[in-house]
C-alpha cells in the first residue's frame, strides 16, 4: 500500500498562522524543508483521512487529483482537520472530468453536522449529490472501496467521540492522531479483530518535552507506552514501522531535530510530502 502524508503540523501550522515565536520566525525561512502544513494523509490515491483547510494546497503541492479520491476518513470535526467549505468546489462550474463520481465521507455526527453547516449556503443540488456521508462510532467495522476499516476511540475531546482508524488491504495501517493515550479498550479491539499492523502513525503534538501537558495529545513518552501496549496486545509484528507526526509549533519540530528524536527511540519523524510504502 501507497501512503503519503500531505501534511504534519498540530492546529496552528508550523509556522503558526498568527506566530513570530523564535521557531516559527527560523520556520517561516524555509518552506521547502521545514513547512508543516496540517495533518493529512492519502493511501494509494484513493482514500484520504482528513481533509484540513490546506487540502487545496497538499493536491496542488504533491499532485493529488483530489476528483479521483473516492473514500475520505474523517478523525473528528476540529477545524485543522475538516474544511467542510471546499466540498462546494467539487462540480458545477467548479470541477470538470471528475474521475470518481461519488465521494463517500466516514466520520462521527460532529463532523457530518459541521459539514451541512458548512455547505449549506454555497453547495449546488447537483454537487451534493456526489457526496454520500456515513455516520460511523467507535469499535466499528465497514467496508469502503475494498478497505476494511475499523473504528476506534481517540481519547481527545469531552465534547465528540472523535475517531481513529485501522485500514486494511493488503497490509495494516494504524491511524493513530489526534488522541491522548488510547484506553485499554481499544488495544481489545484490535486483538480481537485479528489486527497485526504493519505501519502506525501515532500523535506527536508535544514531541520530547518533558512540561506537563494536556492528556489529549501525545508525545514521544505516550508514543512509546502505546508501541508498548500495541506489542503487548500482539497486534503488531517485529518489523511494523512506526512514524510520528501531528507537531505543534511550541517544541520547535524541526524536521532534522525531530528526526534524530524519532531515531533515538526506534520511530520515523513524519514531514509533509513523505511518501511510503508499507
Ligand atoms: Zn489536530
Ligand atoms: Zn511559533
Ligand atoms: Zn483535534
Amino acid at each position: 500500500m501507497k501512503f503519503q502524508y500531505l501534511g504534519t503540523a498540530a492546529t496552528e501550522g508550523f509556522p503558526a498562522a498568527f506566530c513570530n515565536c523564535e521557531s516559527c520566525q527560523k520556520a517561516r525561512k524555509d518552506r521547502d524543508t521545514e513547512w508543516r502544513t496540517r495533518s493529512q494523509a492519502i493511501i494509494d490515491d484513493v482514500m484520504l483521512v482528513d481533509f484540513p483547510p490546506e487540502s487545496y494546497v497538499h493536491a496542488v503541492r504533491w499532485g493529488v487529483d483530489l476528483s479521483a479520491v473516492r473514500t475520505l476518513l474523517v478523525t473528528h470535526s476540529h477545524t485543522d482537520h475538516f474544511y467542510a467549505q471546499e466540498f462546494v468546489n467539487r462540480g458545477y462550474k467548479f470541477a470538470y472530468g471528475i474521475k470518481s463520481a461519488f465521494l463517500d465521507i466516514y466520520a462521527d455526527e460532529e463532523v457530518l453536522s459541521v459539514f451541512a453547516e458548512g455547505t449549506k449556503r454555497e453547495m449546488r443540488e447537483s454537487v451534493r449529490e456526489g457526496i454520500r456521508t456515513h455516520c460511523v462510532e467507535p469499535f466499528g467495522r465497514f467496508v469502503a472501496d475494498g478497505y476494511e476499516v475499523l473504528t476506534l476511540p481517540a481519547h481527545h475531546t469531552p465534547n465528540e467521540r472523535a475517531l481513529l482508524y485501522c485500514i486494511r488491504k493488503d497490509k495494516t495501517i494504524l491511524y493513530m492522531n489526534d488522541t491522548g493515550l488510547p484506553e485499554e479498550g481499544l488495544y481489545k479491539f484490535l486483538a480481537e479483530n485479528g489486527v497485526v499492523a504493519d505501519f502506525v502513525s501515532l500523535d506527536c503534538t508535544f514531541a520530547d518535552s518533558r512540561e506537563p501537558h494536556s492528556e489529549r495529545h501525545m508525545g514521544f513518552r505516550e508514543d512509546i507506552q502505546v508501541r508498548e501496549k500495541l506489542i503487548q496486545y500482539g497486534v503488531v509484528h517485529t518489523d511494523t514501522k512506526y512514524c510520528v507526526t501531528h507537531f505543534s509549533h511550541n517544541h520547535a519540530p524541526f524536521r532534522e531535530r525531530m528526526e534524530m528524536k524519532a531515531r533515538e527511540y526506534g520511530f520515523l519523524s513524519a514531514h509533509d510530502g513523505m511518501l511510503l510504502e508499507i
